[in-house]
């Protein structure tokens, strides 16, 4: 197959045609990190263009791979070059700036530039999924020529060539088919003789179709959500690049101002993004949203191929104005951007865990700077990360949203210290005399619940299958619970910790001991037995199978068809539900055992995303915060609904102990089966880091490592982390690229991932 496209080149030159070529340069979609120049057949010239997805031959044997074209210029002859075998895409999906961008993720995350473009396009889309298969056929000779030719053609064959205009016109087949009443089968046959010609086109189909009938809410715009729509306008207006925080509690109105700035968007004819995280994709914000805007498209886990392909087409096409999607709507193909909104700004869901391990939020950033357009970033928690931006970048603003709107008071927080619980009740329960008091008072109300158990914080106990035993402590007698992040089996009671047994205690036994669920399954249970009258749902990742079910739960408990909805984080974000007046934590204690230097953030933010389920539309909203460590000073923040305070503290601590926002942190997560291997290797690797450092001047003391991972053992395979602190990205980006062209990039282990920015680091 190539070796006929091997000699067409040699045909130009000896006919004297050209004494140039056109020569790509092709980023393979592989975990090769480099490039290679392909020659472009003649014939592909113009059906080839830079962001295209071609296959090109590489090795001795001329093994066909996917690539990407990155560039094309026009070169002198040169007969060591291959060829381009053949387009894959029959356009380019990823325009000049998008190439751009691209670009920058893989340098930024220091990831093959194949992959990061890779991932720019979701493959549905490259192979037009949905996409109608249209043919089109004219006469390929008169029908003088035809019948000269022939001495026979069949009626319905001449019916067709009859049909078919004069001067080669080509016309849809199925329309003419159908007109003239001729079968395919007929048609098949004069083109198999060659008297017709055809052609397939694909032609899209509609996209899904969001919209709903216009609904504008009655109220009016307060002071302070104008004065946010102002800010946000003229940065519109400008056409400038610039970072805008719009911090406000929840409930401040921050999507009216959203709303608003996208119509402006809108209205100049130009394209908007919203980001918000994956589960918060249910109807209640898409029908908002749909509801006051029109031509929205939706891009989330749950289309099929086929509508995600026709969304990603519409919105190419400018069919589509307004893009609200999960972390892969950062690159959708808007033609003319000229807004993005990051929703929940602080959400880990918009790191990526696959390669390229990027940052949407970061992403979004960029992509705005490279087209000099505003970035909002909404949030009632903002990362710290964007908090310091904010002090420290001109080009970083922050907007305040102060109150809650139409009178409504924060919700009232009350921390239940479990540990003087269950010494006041001798022994561990579920549900704190408080929270069960108020649960019996909100449901006498008929007031709806809702119930969140962090299932990190509170494990699970470890279980014998067959006789039925628990690991107990030694002091208390008490089931001990199982640590998975740190592999170890502890008290609750006295605290003691010993490493997690693997299997029962009887020696006569031996069996494999199983954690068990203390975790919703039992939450619920125990809320049944208390209140039997209620109606009671569960909603965790074993209930919630896909996003129709997760839609149908919410659509219900807005209709009011249960009270009390029980479940893991998942309940803590985004909804919005009227007739809740209690939220209770039934475990607090993310930071519990966790060894992140972001544990206190992540109590924090949980705290303050549940309390903003509470009390939306009434006053007299009240949470109930059941933890072991009432006295830490992040839920004491929490509980006072005072971010700057906790953000306050916690920069304070992460100044002191060198961590983000003040340094930039990059991970190196080395696995392989073998320990000892895994060890040595690591050891090399970090070795080589820090002679980099060395090299460049920066201080190899800020290799860490390497050490084995909280989570150290996962799918058989060891697992060996190291961390690299360095002061800023740009200082980053010099270490890395060195390694990375010295070829250094690598150690002899069977997996090797590189985490720029972690968001955690287990
Ligand atoms: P946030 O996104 O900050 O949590 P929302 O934008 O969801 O807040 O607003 C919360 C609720 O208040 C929504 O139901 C919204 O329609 C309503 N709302 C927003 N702005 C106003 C206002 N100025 N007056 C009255 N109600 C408002
Ligand atoms: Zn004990």
């Amino acid at each position: 197959m190539t070796s006929v496209k091997q000699f067409t080149p040699k045909l130009w030159v000896e006919e004297g045609i050209a004494k140039t070529m056109q020569v790509a340069s092709v980023a393979p979609v592989s975990a090769f990190d480099r490039l290679y120049s392909f020659a472009i057949p003649e014939n592909l010239v113009s059906a080839i263009a830079p962001g295209q997805r071609v296959t090109v031959p590489v090795g001795r044997r001329g093994r066909l791979i996917d690539g990407f074209v990155l560039d094309i210029s026009e070169r002198e002859w040169d007969t060591t070059l291959k060829f381009i075998d053949s387009p894959i895409d029959d356009r380019s999906w990823i325009d000049e700036h998008l190439l751009e961008l691209g670009r920058w993720i893989a340098r930024y995350y220091c990831a093959p530039i194949g992959r990061a473009l890779a991932a720019m396009v979701p493959a549905t889309v490259r192979k037009q999924s949905g996409f109608r298969r249209v043919r089109h056929i004219w006469r390929a000779q008169s029908l003088e020529e035809i019948e000269a030719s022939v001495s026979r053609i069949g009626p319905k064959q001449r019916i067709l060539l009859e049909a078919l205009p004069d001067g080669g016109e080509a016309v849809r087949a199925d329309e003419i088919c159908e007109r003239i009443g001729v079968s395919s089968a007929t048609l098949r046959e004069t083109i198999k003789r060659g008297w017709v010609a055809e052609r397939i086109e694909k032609h899209a189909r509609d996209a899904p179709n969001f919209d709903r009938p216009i609904d504008e809410p009655d109220f009016t715009l307060n002071d302070e959500q104008q004065q946010a729509c102002t800010a946000v306008a003229e940065a519109i207006e400008r056409r400038e690049f610039k970072v805008q925080l719009l911090f406000g509690v929840s409930g401040s109105g921050k999507t009216e101002v959203y709303i608003d700035a996208i119509r402006r968007v809108v209205a100049a004819g130009r394209q908007a993004i919203v980001l918000v995280p994956e589960i918060a994709l249910t109807t209640q914000l898409v029908h908002r949203f749909a509801s006051r805007l029109r031509d929205v498209a939706v891009i989330h886990s749950g289309l099929t191929g086929a509508e995600r392909s026709l969304t990603w087409n519409a919105i190419h096409t400018g069919q589509k104005r307004v893009v609200i999607g999960a972390r892969s709507a950062v690159f959708a193909p808007c033609r003319d951007l000229g807004l993005i909104v990051v929703d929940e700004e602080q959400e880990n869901s918009y790191k990526s865990q696959q390669s390229p391990r990027l940052h949407a939020r970061d992403v979004a950033i960029k992509r705005a700077q490279l087209l000099n357009i505003p970035v909002v970033l909404g949030s009632a928690t903002p990362s710290l990360e964007t908090w310091h931006n904010c002090r420290v970048h001109d080009h970083y603003e922050s907007i305040h949203l102060t109150h809650r709107v139409a009178g409504l008071e924060m919700p009232e927080v009350e921390v239940v210290d479990m540990r003087y619980e269950e010494h006041a009740r001798h022994g561990a329960h579920l549900l704190s005399r408080l929270l069960e008091k108020r649960l019996g008072d909100a449901l006498a109300r008929g007031e709806q619940v809702v119930l969140m158990l962090n299932r990190r914080g509170y494990a699970q106990v470890l279980y014998c299958p067959k006789c039925k035993n628990r690991v107990l402590c030694h002091n208390c007698k008490a089931g001990m619970v199982f640590h998975q992040l740190t592999g170890e089996a502890v008290c609750h009671h006295c605290f003691a910790k010993i490493p997690a047994p693997r299997s029962c205690a009887d020696p006569s036994c031996a069996t494999r001991l199983i954690p068990l669920g203390l975790g919703t399954e039992r939450a619920e249970a125990e809320v049944r037995r208390k209140f039997p009258d209620a109606r009671v749902r569960r909603v965790d990742s074993d209930t919630m199978k896909n996003v129709r079910a997760y839609e149908k739960v919410v659509s219900d408990f807005e209709a009011r068809k249960f009270d009390i909805m029980i479940g893991t984080q998942i309940v803590a974000k985004g909804l919005d539900f009227p007739f809740v007046s209690l939220v209770g934590v039934l475990s607090a204690d993310t930071a519990l055992y966790q060894p992140d230097f972001r544990a206190n953030e992540g109590t924090f933010q949980l705290v303050t995303q549940v309390a903003g389920r509470a009390g939306r539309a009434r006053s007299g909203g009240r949470v109930v915060v059941q933890t072991v460590m009432g006295e830490l000073p992040a839920l004491q923040a929490a509980t006072r609904h005072d971010f700057p305070a906790f953000a306050e503290r916690e920069l304070e601590i992460r100044r002191e102990t060198r961590m983000p926002p003040f340094t930039r942190l990059t991970r190196w997560v080395l696995s392989d089966a073998s320990e000892s291997i895994l060890k040595h290797a690591a050891g090399e690797f970090a070795e080589t880091v820090r002679e980099a450092c060395r090299q460049l001047g920066l201080s190899p003391a800020d290799v860490m490592g390497p050490f084995p991972c909280p989570l150290e053992r996962i799918r058989r395979m060891y697992r060996y982390d190291i961390l690299l602190r360095t002061s800023t990205a740009a200082e980053r980006a010099k270490l890395l690229d060195y390694l990375r062209h010295e070829k250094k990039l690598h150690a002899k282990v069977k997996r090797m991932i590189i985490d720029i920015d972690p968001v955690s680091l287990l």
